[in-house]
């Protein structure tokens, strides 16, 4: 019974919200819609468990890290399976996910041992002579953290991991469609032996218990994974307390003239990046740009491998696509591509509902301006321009009001630098699609793709106060 999900809460609350299945849209149980006041409570018992966490050394957090690894690996198939059931995600890749996460909290548990400071050579400056000085990270104390739908386990993990690595005390709201795999966590760090409160998750609303953890002085630090337009306005709302955005992206990828033996190849890759998931991932392929030398035989070859996807229950092995998260997003999608044809694209493939979901949609020849190339779709979209050369790529794909990954094929090594040093964002992934993330990498985006980073040692700089200590021996 899902209902059993539940026990793991500590803060329950006899006022619900209905929980659906994204991919029937029947519902699945209900969620306690946790109160103001209940934010608050978790919020004060987060201060008794700070306390804890400081009195711990970064050999036993790490091995509470270590161990809660050792506890999703144990029972990763219960994982997969919650978090197929609350987000529609195709098993594959939910069990993806939560190997992911046994990695990302497996990595927070080594460098849990590894923050280090830093000497200072004091008398490099004029008068500085006669002191020994040196740098301390310290915990920064309770932090708030608010999670999106797509990743409901991993994402939690790339906050929680960090936050716990580092000697602080953590509460969650995951998204209101997604808050199982957060609740499940909650057993994997009891049984760790995770200090009580250390880590609590608070279901219900994001505007208004979003807004609790913003405005109580006690919360030090927020991160945020979500929307860019949720993330300006927290950042809007946060005055002087640390933020960080893990935020969206329409991400865009180029196929030069080089590589074409391999194009058969890349387009696997390129279907994967665009339609995993149904292209509800931050840095989904939306956009990707092909040399007119091996456009017509990249679309051809694109085309095949988006239309042998396989649409289905998300629980069956063979299944490619599903439901998408809600019947709101299945509208919205449908509408942007009507509106980009209506703009003068052409439709490759797809473009239309199915059940839940929707077709795997190709358009070419579509317009900057479309909603469908410049803002992001989060749905299962890609369109496939057609570019003179590198240069005339680069311009399109810089063209955007997002930062956080681009990719490019190219076996033209000048070519790849250049693509590297230029490309406006985050991450740049040559001879990948940019649909990557490996969970110890430096992560964050530029522009309205983010603000900070995350990957376990990034993130851990960002939840602490680095102290500096200065000694006069004279
Ligand atoms: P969302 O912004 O709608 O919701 C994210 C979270 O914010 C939820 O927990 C929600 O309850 C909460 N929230 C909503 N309004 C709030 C408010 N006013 N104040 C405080 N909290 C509020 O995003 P989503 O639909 O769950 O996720 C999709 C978005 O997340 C996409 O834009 C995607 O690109 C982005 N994302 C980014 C990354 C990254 O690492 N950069 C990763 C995954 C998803």
């Amino acid at each position: 019974m899902p209902e059993a999900y539940l026990q793991t809460l500590t803060h329950q609350s006899d006022v619900t919200y209905p929980l659906f299945n994204p991919h029937t849209r029947e519902k699945i149980m209900d969620i306690p819609e946790c109160s103001n006041q209940q934010m608050e409570e978790a919020i004060e018992k987060s201060k008794q468990a700070f306390s804890k966490m400081k009195a711990l050394s970064s050999a036993e957090r790490s091995m509470i890290l270590e161990q809660t690894s050792k506890f999703i690996k144990e029972n990763k198939e219960e994982f997969a399976r919650i978090i197929t059931l609350e987000s529609g995600k195709p098993i594959r890749l939910s069990r993806s996910e939560v190997e992911r996460t046994i990695e990302t909290l497996y990595f927070a548990s080594l460098e849990a041992r590894k923050l280090e400071g830093e000497s200072i050579r004091m008398d490099a400056a004029t008068n500085g002579g006669g002191r020994d000085a040196y740098t301390v990270f310290q915990p920064i104390g309770i932090v708030g953290a608010i999670t999106p739908f797509n990743f409901p386990l991993n994402l939690v993990a790339h906050k929680v991991g960090p936050a716990l690595a580092v000697g602080n005390a953590i509460i969650v709201k995951p998204a209101e469609k997604t808050p199982l795999s957060a609740i499940k966590l909650a057993e994997a760090f009891k049984k760790a032996g995770l200090p009580e409160d250390a880590y609590q998750v608070i279901t219900g609303e994001g505007p208004r218990l979003g807004k609790v953890l913003i405005d109580h002085p006690d919360v030090a630090k927020l991160t945020f994974t979500g929307s860019p337009q949720v993330g300006e306005l927290i950042k809007s709302q946060a005055g002087l307390k640390k933020v960080t955005l893990e935020l969206g992206n329409n991400s865009a990828l180029y196929i030069d003239r080089s590589v074409r033996g391999k194009l058969g190849e890349i387009a696997g890759k390129a279907v994967a990046g665009a339609f995993a998931y149904n292209g509800q991932v931050c840095i989904s392929t939306q956009r990707i740009y092909v040399h007119e030398d091996v456009s017509e035989e990249f679309l051809t070859h694109f085309k095949r491998a988006a239309e042998s996807l396989s649409y289905g229950d998300p629980n069956d092995e063979t299944t490619d696509l599903s439901g998408v998260i809600d019947g709101k997003s299945q509208d919205r999608i449908v509408n942007w591509i009507s509106e980009a044809v209506r703009d003068g694209s052409e439709l490759v493939t797809g473009g239309n509902k199915f059940e839940n979901g929707l077709q795997p949609t190709i358009l070419k020849n579509v317009p900057a301006s479309s909603k469908i190339s410049c803002q992001e779709v989060f749905g299962p979209v890609v369109l496939v321009n057609t570019v003179q050369d590198a240069d005339a790529a680069l311009a399109a794909m810089n063209d955007s009001q997002y930062g956080l990954n681009a990719g490019a094929f190219t076996y033209d090594l000048p070519q790849a630098f250049k693509l590297a040093h230029e490309l406006e964002v985050g991450q740049v992934l040559i001879n990948d699609v940019p649909t990557l993330r490996f969970d110890h990498m430096p992560y964050g985006g530029l522009k309205s793709s983010g603000y900070g980073y995350e990957g376990i040692k990034y993130a851990m700089r960002e939840m602490v106060h680095m102290k500096f200590i200065s000694m006069n021996y004279t």
